[in-house]
């Protein structure tokens, strides 16, 4: 066994049984003596450390791959120097309730912080770090918080830290009494968590294009990063106005058939808008005003299939099936339908939906991501259930069946190797529990097929 490209492995690289060393480079290449790790370092050296940390002018201190990383390639692994729940993710690890302050404030049964909980409890586990780690508590303050540029730019995010954490540690938690801790600092850990903390997998990374929100347009991508990470956004994505011809920020234009109206110049919010295919063109603030009015109705779009399909419908006349908001819409809609409908022609609208943002994805996302994850789940399932309406009478629907259902098994077997990866007591990990026992089924469903398809051959003979 040699080290290629590899998905986390537990063992020694060279011959299996449980490492107790690794390569000190990476962190990544474990052996289980220094033997077999010299043995291995010929081949393990071209893959050792795919990446640099270098300070980029525009994002800063970053990692940099070193060769083009496949999906489920493990580039990290080493222990976060802290752990805490995101407020905004929509699922990660429950909190571990490690540190006594933490154990106080769960207890507490009205916190004015509210929704701010989970972030004081990472702020407090920071700090806790500075009192009982030194070593990684001066890691922790030699990043990158953009403190100052918060405080000036966006007074709203510091008055807000101001109010819900800050206030909250130092009086409500009484550390006012405590002279190792002050304001300033809070503040510093505050914009510190929001620039470089990421949302960690038990397996590696998503890679930058894949975090952040990949079904959204560029101007929210950059707004989003800009308010969050200090930085704009010049990645190849954003720079390009048809985003690798996904045409994800395009409008409808008016001037041709289903022609595609896209901005002349990505780094340029108010240069003209152009038809890609007839190329007349349209003013920015014209285009701005169709945008504000799209977006306003997109937030107040209500929950049901039947709203969402409305919104798709009243607004086809100026937003292509391509433009964000109609692929966010229809990625709801993907998980709103049904996929126990015995009506073929509904299976068959969900199949579209889910074919459409999985080719999406295939250009923007090739990673291993939960979105990924989701519409395999969501396909795999209709696969399943257009099997089922086939049913096995006839020998030409099993046949078809069968094929429905090894292509199903694909799917699902696609999201089950992400959502794998999810750590235990989270959404992500339980829908990968489910997916298991969905796998059992369809083999024993295909394993039926074979022995049925046996007993007619042998008939026949
Ligand atoms: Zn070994
Ligand atoms: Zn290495
Ligand atoms: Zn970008
Ligand atoms: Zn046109």
């Amino acid at each position: 066994m040699s080290s290629g490209n590899r998905i986390a492995v537990a063992g020694c690289y060279i011959c299996n049984v449980p490492a107790t060393k690794c390569c000190s480079k990476c962190s990544i290449a474990k052996y289980c003596s220094r033997e077999h790790q010299l043995q291995d370092w010929k081949e393990h050296k071209k893959n050792c450390q795919i990446f640099e940390v270098k300070v980029l002018p525009i994002v800063g201190r970053s990692l940099v791959a070193k060769r083009n990383i496949e999906a489920g390639e493990v580039i990290i692994d080493e222990l976060p120097l802290f752990t805490g729940e995101s407020s905004s993710a929509s699922s990660s690890s429950p909190l571990f309730v490690f540190i006594y302050t933490c154990v106080l404030m769960m207890n507490i049964p009205y916190v004015p912080g509210g929704k701010y909980v989970a972030r004081c409890i990472c702020i407090l586990r920071c700090l806790w770090l500075k009192r009982n780690e030194p070593e990684k508590w001066k890691h922790v303050v030699s990043m990158e918080s953009h403190a100052e540029t918060r405080r000036h730019l966006q007074p709203e995010f510091w008055r807000m830290n101001q109010n819900n954490i800050v206030q909250f540690i130092r009086y409500y938690l009484k550390f006012h009494d405590m002279t190792d801790v002050d304001e300033a600092e809070i503040h510093d850990l505050c914009g510190i968590w929001n620039t470089n903390a990421f949302d960690v997998r038990n397996a590696g990374i998503e890679n930058l294009r894949g975090l952040f929100q990949p079904l959204s347009h560029t101007l929210a991508r950059r707004s989003h990063l800009e308010f969050s990470k200090i930085f704009f956004c010049h990645c190849q994505r954003c720079e390009d106005p048809t985003e690798f011809g996904t045409f994800m920020t395009a409008w409808k234009c008016q001037a041709c058939d289903d022609g595609r109206l896209i901005i002349s110049d990505a780094n340029d919010p108010n240069s003209d808008w152009v038809c890609y295919d007839c190329k007349n063109k349209v003013e920015s603030s014209t285009v701005k005003d169709i945008e504000q009015k799209v977006k306003t109705h997109f937030a107040q779009l209500g929950k049901t299939a039947q709203e969402m399909e409305a919104f798709l419908e009243k607004f086809s006349r100026i937003m292509l099936p391509t433009t964000s908001y109609a692929i966010q819409i229809k990625y709801a809609l993907m998980e709103l339908l049904p996929s126990d409908e015995n009506d073929q022609i509904e299976i068959q609208k969900k199949e579209d939906i889910c074919k459409e943002l999985l080719n999406l994805m295939n250009v923007l996302c090739p990673g291993l991501t939960r979105v990924r994850a989701m519409i395999c789940v969501q396909l795999g399932r209709c696969q399943r259930q257009f099997a089922t309406l086939l049913g096995s009478n006839e020998k030409n629907a099993q046949v078809a069946a069968q094929s429905k259902l090894l292509s199903s098994r694909e799917f699902l077997e696609e999201a089950l190797n992400i959502l794998i990866k999810e750590p235990e007591g989270t959404h992500f990990y339980d829908l990968g529990k489910q997916i298991q026992a969905e796998l059992v089924e369809i083999n024993d469903t295909l394993a039926h097929h074979i022995i049925l398809e046996n007993c007619t051959t042998t008939g026949g003979v």
